[in-house]
């Protein structure tokens, strides 16, 4: 196996955690990149233990200088990055009818120009090796929208969009860009949901559980190895069957 670096954002917790141990599981170095510093470095301490090579890159994905700035660092302590997955989320429920504006743009800002910006600052290293997996972390709802939630969806809909235009510029360079599409994953996003949307979300899922933030990673590290170098623009639904 070539041994490569992969940057993960949102990976101090949650599922952007779990897909930075898998790739550290399958021999990669990984820079885990969040804004919580401590929680990098505790999650960085935990890959080490378990033998992976971990480095931390500080990031606020809401902030375009913030992103410009910490890939920078990362390519400058980790070399050039091969695999970026692009995972940090944020949510701001509301119906729209009374959603303000900066509920609306803040949530496209980090999910969508965020990814955008990210795969914007990776791409010139991965044209130089002619090799790079951009894998871009969507949601179920981008694909079957979701009442309470048009600035969320409307980023996952874009992230879905941007993976498939990446994935056509991008491909005569040996770089393949892919969506992952989870359904109800149990992290910290999903634990503040009231037992009863619990329960309706556990009725329309064929499978019978809730996801959990491994069953995303071990997609995210299919798509990132050699086997998965005919696949691009693809989108993976990983979603219990919620929607088919
Ligand atoms: P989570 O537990 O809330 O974790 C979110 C991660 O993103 C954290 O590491 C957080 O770290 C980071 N983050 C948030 N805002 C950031 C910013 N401005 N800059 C940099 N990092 C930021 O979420 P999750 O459930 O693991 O979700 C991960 C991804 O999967 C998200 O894109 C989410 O939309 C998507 N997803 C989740 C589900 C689900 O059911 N859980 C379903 C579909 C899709 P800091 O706070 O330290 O920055």
């Amino acid at each position: 196996m070539t041994k490569r670096t992969a940057l993960v954002t949102g990976a101090s917790r949650g599922i952007g955690l779990a897909c930075a141990k898998s790739l550290a599981a399958a021999g990669h170095k990984v820079v885990l990149a969040a804004r919580n510093l401590d929680k990098l470095e505790h999650a960085a301490v935990a890959i080490r233990a378990e033998g992976g090579e971990a480095l931390v890159q500080p990031i606020d994905l809401a902030s375009p200088e913030s992103i410009q700035e910490s890939i920078k660092q990362a390519i400058a302590a980790a070399g050039p990055i091969h695999i970026l997955v692009n995972n940090a989320g944020v949510t701001k429920d509301g119906l729209s009818m009374r959603m303000k504006l900066e509920d609306f743009t803040s949530v496209i800002q980090t999910n969508l120009t965020g990814a955008f910006l990210a795969a914007q600052g990776v791409m010139p290293g991965m044209m130089k090796e002619r090799w790079g997996r951009i894998i871009n972390i969507a949601s179920v709802v981008g694909e079957m929208g979701n009442a309470g939630q048009a600035n969320y969806v409307s980023s996952k809909a874009g992230l879905i969009g941007l993976t498939k235009t990446l994935a056509q510029e991008l491909a005569s360079r040996g770089i393949t860009v892919n969506a992952i599409t989870p359904g109800f994953i149990e992290t910290d996003m999903t634990a503040v949901l009231t037992d009863e949307v619990k329960e309706k979300m556990l009725n329309v899922i064929p499978l019978k559980r809730f996801g959990k933030a491994e069953d995303i990673a071990a997609s995210v590290a299919f798509l990132a190895s050699e086997g998965a170098g005919y696949i691009t623009g693809h989108v993976l639904r990983v979603n219990g069957g919620m929607y088919l």
